[in-house]
């Protein structure tokens, strides 16, 4: 599923290729991806500049004047290919053509919401590396004295953070040193302050490393892919929480 690192360097290669440039065409091969209809958007926008695309946790935010908008969710298998318009996709479910004779194709599977008031995004908690800052240490803390829930469980949650799926969570705990299974109101003073540097830094790092052209490895992070921990060597746990795919390294993560 593609979290937070692979949604921003998306964004940006969408932004490289068409800020600024007008959106000719826009085709939806597959009914069902539309889940928010103002027809009228759909319509309007056709012939305007995009001016930016904004990202919140998972969404991006197609921003055109006179405050058009469309938002896109890529939800567990969603892509996309940036291409000539020519160009054929048999998994193509949309495709977003541009002045410059380039397209943007969603593949496999995307969410669409024309217009603003999307409910799914007004719910979600604040963004670990939006800028200006919105995601303090004050209110990670506040938030884990709250919950009873397991940490991996509390930072999957999208109203509570933005962004973090599944392997991310993994990723941020094992770098934090703390087990999944731990109850979130039970964090330390240190352990919060360690959790919460730990993500913004490890999200951060991996923007950096995730190529927006390339197979979608993951290769740098920690506990994916290997049967031992990169640490201490001792074997890796691959087991399930919550329904998800949970790894971790039983020696180092308490
Ligand atoms: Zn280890």
């Amino acid at each position: 599923m593609p979290e937070l690192p692979e949604v921003e360097v998306r964004r940006r290669a969408i932004e490289r290729s068409f800020k600024t440039s007008i959106l000719v065409s826009l085709d939806i091969y597959k009914k069902g991806i539309v889940k928010h209809g103002d027809a009228s958007v759909q319509k309007r926008i056709i012939g305007e500049t995009l001016r930016f695309v904004d990202r919140r946790g998972k969404y991006l935010v197609f921003v055109f004047p006179d405050a058009l908008e469309l938002t896109i969710h890529f939800g567990l298998f969603g892509e996309m290919a940036i291409a000539g318009a020519q160009e054929q996709y048999p998994s193509a479910c949309a495709r977003f053509v541009f002045d410059n004779n380039r397209a943007l194709f969603l593949l496999k599977w995307a969410g669409i919401w024309f217009g603003r008031g999307v409910e799914s995004l007004e719910k979600l908690g604040p963004d670990p590396v939006a800028e200006p800052a919105e995601f303090t240490l004050e209110y990670l803390g506040s938030s884990l004295s709250k919950k009873k829930t397991r940490i991996k469980q509390f930072l999957m949650d999208q109203a509570i953070i933005a962004g973090i799926g599944a392997v991310y969570a993994d990723e941020i705990l094992f770098k934090s040193g703390l087990l999944p299974t731990r109850t979130a109101n039970d964090l330390s003073k240190y352990e919060t302050s360690k959790l919460y540097h730990t993500t913004i830094k490890t999200l951060k790092t991996a923007i950096e490393k995730t190529d927006a052209d390339g197979d979608g490895s993951r290769s740098f992070l920690s506990l994916e892919g290997r049967e031992t921990c990169p640490v201490c060597g001792t074997e890796i746990v691959n087991t399930r929480l919550a329904g998800r795919r949970t790894l971790f390294c039983p020696s180092c993560q308490h």
